[in-house]
């Protein structure tokens, strides 16, 4: 298989064979030293353009390289999105810390505790607690049924109540 390439110096198409790749050879033509190019470099474009060929296989490399680089780089790109979600837990834990002083607690209202001389007053009484706590501090609220035993019927009865979730 054979080399054909172009003299640089008289761009006199040259014909060697592929064993000489690489090597020294003095042009027939114009008698300048030139390098026989390696076999994918035997393209028929004069060996002015086979010079930017090489750079531009370095700039090829460098690229990739530089593209390696970007991986590398996107590496701690993609960690500071991880940063980023670490200081987004990070916010809920300082405030957790700072309404360190308000714990949670729960509260609770039993319907049966809410009778006062005969009148029902649980949903008053219920109010006025979510009113005290005030709607910031609210956590949630529960409904529980319980039995009792009552003493002026001497009778076990069903009820029901709210548990309260607050913080103070
Ligand atoms: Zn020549």
């Amino acid at each position: 298989m054979d080399i054909v390439f172009n003299c640089p110096n008289c761009e006199q198409e040259l014909a060697v064979d592929s064993a000489g790749a690489g090597t020294d050879i003095e042009c027939p033509e114009c008698h300048e030293t030139i390098t026989i190019p390696l076999p994918p470099v035997k393209n028929p474009a004069p060996p002015a353009e086979a010079a930017p060929a090489p750079s531009l296989a370095a700039s090829v490399i460098s690229s990739s390289a530089a593209a390696k680089i970007e991986r590398h780089l996107k590496v701690p790109v993609g960690d500071k999105p991880t940063a980023v979600l670490i200081a987004k837990t990070n916010p809920p834990l300082g405030a957790r810390k700072t309404s360190g002083e308000k714990r949670i607690r729960i509260h609770t209202i039993k319907h049966a505790s809410c009778i006062e001389s005969g009148h029902d007053k649980f949903d008053q009484k219920v109010t006025e607690f979510l009113n005290e706590i005030g709607e910031a501090n609210m956590v949630g609220v529960h409904t529980i049924s319980y039995t009792y035993f009552d003493v002026g019927t001497q009778k076990i009865l069903n009820d029901y109540g709210v548990v309260i979730l607050y913080r103070g």
